[in-house]
């Protein structure tokens, strides 16, 4: 069990950021006999929520606003954190150990944490500028495309720029509630920064029996509005091509939140960069964690930025840890799930263009798996309808064992098995 430095326990810790990560930090640091003031500041009205169920279960009206909280209310009172939400943190002043609040006023610290997550990208195209485009990064986000999507069942149509992880997700959601979806996507697969090419191909394929729209290697040109909509232009395989809608959704990714850290000089690059102790190589009393921070992965030496739920978890935890005194750095197996029309897909590692893809089972079998084996070794894979799995194929990838292609893709032998031999 991680044991704190004594000398640690009374820093004032600043948390940049009221998400997962801010909430998780603030945690840990309690969790593991930190005694100091911590302040976590936060734009959003709301006390740390989580965000996977924004685009499925709260969409579908199956889960409320309250059982979304990172930490129950009781229990994040019982912290005695100094929360201060609907303020932004503008700024720091780093000599002074110093940060700036939107309200004018001022938080001196030992140690801070930069957990500010990412900003939805906007469309860059003539008209992409309409203010009643969507996107879906918060609560306040999903609140109101919930009701729209509602309002729109049965007759509406919606139109959802980009295919990946969010904009897919919500696509399968208002089809559930009976709304008319089409998706526009640049690529000419689905999900391609998540999965291998023949699960795309899979996906894309269950999109459409779900009765999608999939235009794949499809461009925005220009959104007009027309009366309470909006007429896209676009441009695909066939040539040019127009498609109105009465909601779009733009679900063309994030950029990491790293106006903060660029702001006092901390070097940034995709996401705020950070060391294996996620620590800025420029001033190691500034911390990042989850969606906005860049890390040095130790098993590689690359640097990795995840978007994913548990990396947020972990890394969180992992800097409280290291705020007081832990002496082990990060590490991260990458991990995130997606449900889509009824199906779970679970990746594990990050799609690897070298490595070959061992099949294991068949979509008709009603669960199946794709693979990825580099150098003797699994590196990671995606399961579909298969979430059982899920812990043997991460151990398998962490501890990096010697694995036979042939015995994986023998679908009656079990993932744990091999593990065992
Ligand atoms: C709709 C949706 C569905 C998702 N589904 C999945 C899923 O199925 N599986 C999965 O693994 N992951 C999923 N994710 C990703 C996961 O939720 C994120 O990786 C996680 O929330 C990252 O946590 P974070 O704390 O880094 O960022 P966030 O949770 O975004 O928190 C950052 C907070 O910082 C605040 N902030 C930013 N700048 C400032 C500032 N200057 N001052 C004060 N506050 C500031 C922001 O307003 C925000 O509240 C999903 C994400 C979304 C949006």
């Amino acid at each position: 069990m991680f044991q704190a430095s004594a000398d640690r326990l009374d820093l004032t810790v600043f948390v940049a950021g009221a998400g997962q990560a801010g909430a998780r930090v603030a945690q840990g640091l309690r969790a593991a006999g930190h005694r100091g003031a911590i302040v976590v500041v936060g734009e959003e009205i709301h006390a740390p929520y989580e965000r996977p169920p924004l685009s499925k279960e709260l969409l579908l009206g199956e889960r409320a606003v309250e059982d979304l909280a990172v930490v129950p209310a009781v229990e994040w009172a019982a912290l005695g954190v100094d929360t201060r939400l609907g303020l932004r943190v503008a700024g720091f002043d780093r000599d002074a150990g110093r940060a700036r609040l939107s309200d004018g006023t001022t938080v001196d610290f030992d140690v801070a944490v930069i957990a500010t997550g990412g900003t939805p990208r906007r469309l860059s195209v003539p008209g992409g500028d309409d203010p009643r485009l969507r996107v879906l990064r918060g609560l306040d986000d999903a609140l109101a495309l919930a009701a729209d999507l509602r309002a729109l069942a049965g007759t509406g149509r919606l139109a959802v720029v980009g295919a990946g992880v969010i904009g897919l997700e919500v696509a399968s959601t208002a089809r559930r509630l009976g709304v008319d979806v089409a998706v526009l996507e640049a690529g000419p697969r689905v999900m391609a920064r998540v999965v291998s090419p023949d699960v795309s191909d899979w996906l894309a394929d269950v999109h459409r029996a779900a009765g999608v729209a999939l235009h794949l290697d499809t461009r925005l040109e220009a959104v007009e509005p027309i009366g309470s909509g909006f007429r896209l232009h676009h441009r695909g395989p066939s040539g040019a091509a127009t498609l109105d809608a009465d909601l779009v959704l733009v679900a063309i990714g994030i950029d990491p939140a790293v106006t903060l850290a660029e702001g006092c000089g901390l070097p940034v690059g995709d996401g705020m960069i950070v060391d294996r102790f996620c620590r800025s190589p420029a001033d190691p009393r500034f911390h990042a964690a989850g969606d906005v921070a860049c890390v040095e992965d130790p098993a590689t030496g690359h640097r990795l930025r995840l978007e994913t739920w548990r990396n947020a978890e972990n890394q969180a935890r992992a800097v409280a840890e290291i705020i007081l005194g832990r002496a082990e750095p990060f590490a991260e197996t990458p991990w995130m799930w997606t449900s889509q029309h009824g199906h779970d897909l679970q990746v594990v590692g990050r799609p690897d263009p070298e490595a070959v893809v061992i099949r294991r089972g068949d979509p008709a079998d009603g669960g199946f798996a794709r693979l990825w084996w580099r150098d003797g070794r699994l590196v990671g894979g995606v399961l579909v309808d298969q979430g059982r799995d899920r812990r043997f194929l991460e151990q398998l990838v962490t501890e990096a064992r010697p694995v036979d292609p042939a015995a994986p893709a023998d679908p009656s032998r079990p993932l744990r098995s091999l593990r065992a031999g």
